[in-house]
């Protein structure tokens, strides 16, 4: 995204700047259109170079590393990076973690914006806001507790929340464009 677009929190964008190339090391990619070679979790990308810097970055996608480019960490290596926790299995596996955490917290807090002011459902803002704040206290929280938080629940919950934002706004636009017809 261009820079001074983006309006997320400041500690949800990915800043490769501010890491140590986390992601080349914690995830795994299949050889596919995406990826011009497989690769599993926990063993360093061959194009990662001793800087923790990507040797062919600047040609990401011709050179058959389009998902590298598509990656998005919403700020968990940055996050993983400032706790300074040693490389290794405990911090591939903290880093696959915190990228669903932070993803989480981008969905909700940016599907929190699109409602109306004042929004209509104060439950739902409610109810938004304590999932945000557990997410946010869990990744906050000691590294070793993420491999006890149950993600897939997280997962369902605040995805649940986020289609009542998504029925509110339908029903929102619903009732707009009646007006507009004098319906
Ligand atoms: S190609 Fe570059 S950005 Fe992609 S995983 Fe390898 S080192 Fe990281």
């Amino acid at each position: 995204m261009p820079a001074g677009r983006d309006t997320r929190r400041a500690d949800l964008v990915a800043d490769c700047s501010r890491c140590a190339a986390i992601c080349c090391v914690a995830t795994a990619f299949d050889a596919s259109e995406d990826f011009a070679i497989a690769k599993p979790a926990g063993v360093a990308c061959p194009n990662l170079a001793a800087s923790h810097r990507c040797a062919i970055h600047g040609e990401l996608a011709a050179r058959g590393f389009g998902g590298c480019v598509a990656f998005e960490c919403y700020g968990a290596g940055p996050r993983l990076a400032r706790a300074l926790v040693a490389p290794g299995p405990r911090r591939d596996a903290a880093f696959r973690a915190l990228v669903v955490v932070h993803e989480l917290l981008w969905l909700l807090t940016e599907a929190a914006k699109l409602r109306a002011d004042p929004p209509p459902d104060a439950d739902l803002g409610a109810a938004i806001a304590a999932e945000i704040a557990a997410l946010d206290a869990i990744a906050a929280g000691p590294i070793a507790a993420l491999a006890r938080v149950d993600l897939a629940a997280r997962d369902r919950s605040a995805r649940a929340l986020a289609r009542r934002v998504g029925d509110e706004l339908a029903t929102a636009a619903s009732a707009a464009l009646r007006r507009r017809r004098g319906a």
